[in-house]
């Protein structure tokens, strides 16, 4: 075990009720603080209450963006225990981030150590209705004052933690999905398969542009043909078309989701046929041109799988499973919400 020095606060915060929670609004009562320092590597992990930093103006972060994120949850069990979904998945993404960012790696160990503690001081913090969790987010950046477009010698990693009410409060809404040809969220080459935060500030304005629209997320496609599909908003894509499960295949712009892992090895395991591969936009119209389009649905931490009732394409509109939650997303949904609140074994 990682030594952690610990400073509690003097007056612990009140879980609010669920309906309160939202997203990521509320949070816990501490933070777990790490740095580095160039020569000296990881050091000085702490848990410190949750507040206000100490940060200089010229911090390289503030300016060119040097940073990484991750996004997991933990969920309370029936025996009011707290299970973390797939951690290890999550960490080993943060470092494979970290690679893309210049940013030094973290020793995966140590930080779930010290996420362990955390957690264990927050337990209280874990909300206990169905559907609900304690969103963690670890993040790291770049806090050298410098205003040198440079790698940064300073580091300062954080853990904080944030309890969020279930996703979907009165079932399942599939949403109306604008298939983006203006903008583009990654290059190959590019950022896309870290989580840093240019790649959501990439995102804003096409989401924006969607919401005025009338729709609730956009898909992207690549960057150089505007064909082949990568993303729907912050979520991977999946299409079940004539019983198989196809989606495009991890290409260097497309952020590589556990969840959408997870969905992968739960279909082969069904014996379903799953496939990885580019999938143009053309494919997916065609498909339901034929009737074979059966399900279209997204896969992310923070909805679990969120389906897709309507996808709008240069002013050409498909409605797939005539809106409806299809009976696959759902069974999928049903299966993992069961596997992070430990009703179900995890299998992998
Ligand atoms: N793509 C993007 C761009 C995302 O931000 C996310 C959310 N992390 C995902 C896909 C889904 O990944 P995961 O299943 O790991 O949450």
């Amino acid at each position: 075990m990682t030594e952690i020095q610990v400073n509690k606060v003097g007056k612990v915060g009140v879980l609010p009720t669920d309906k309160a929670l939202g997203f990521g609004k509320i949070f816990t009562d501490h933070m777990f603080v790490m740095d580095y320092t160039s020569g000296k590597g990881w050091h000085s992990p702490r848990i410190i209450p949750y507040g206000g930093l100490e940060a200089q103006p010229a911090m390289i972060v503030f300016h060119y963006g040097q940073a990484i994120f991750e996004g997991m949850k933990a969920f309370k069990t029936a025996d009011n225990r707290v299970n973390i979904f797939r951690p290890y998945e999550y960490l080993n993404r943060f470092n494979r981030s970290a690679k893309h960012l210049c940013i030094p790696e973290m020793d995966v160990e140590q930080i779930h150590d010290a996420l362990i503690q955390l957690l264990t001081l927050e337990k209280d913090w874990v909300p206990n209705q169905p559907g609900t969790s304690l969103y963690i987010r670890p993040f790291v950046v770049a806090d050298e004052p410098h205003l040198g477009v440079k790698v940064a010698d300073s580091y300062r990693l954080f853990i904080i933690l944030s309890p969020v009410a279930a996703y979907y409060a009165t079932g399942f809404n599939p949403v109306s999905i604008k298939v983006e040809d203006k903008y583009v969220r990654a290059t190959k080459g590019g950022l896309g398969e870290a989580k840093t935060p240019a790649n959501y500030a990439m995102s804003l304005a096409a989401q924006q542009e969607a919401y005025a629209e009338g729709f609730g997320q956009v898909l992207w496609l690549d960057a150089v043909e505007r064909k082949y599909i990568e993303e729907v908003g912050t979520m991977n894509i999946l299409f079940k078309i004539n019983g198989e499960i196809i989606t495009p295949a991890l290409n260097g712009s497309i952020l590589g989701g556990i969840t959408r892992k997870t969905v992968l090895e739960l279909c082969r395991s069904w014996g379903l046929k799953v496939t990885e591969r580019q999938i143009s936009i053309e494919e997916v119209f065609e498909a339901h041109a034929k009737g074979q389009l059966e399900e279209v649905f997204g896969s992310g931490t923070a909805a679990v799988i969120s389906p897709v009732g309507e996808l709008s394409w240069k002013g050409q509109k498909i409605v797939i499973n005539n809106n409806q939650t299809g009976e696959f997303a759902q069974k999928l949904f049903d299966y993992i919400t069961g596997v992070q609140s430990n009703k179900i074994a995890d299998q992998f």
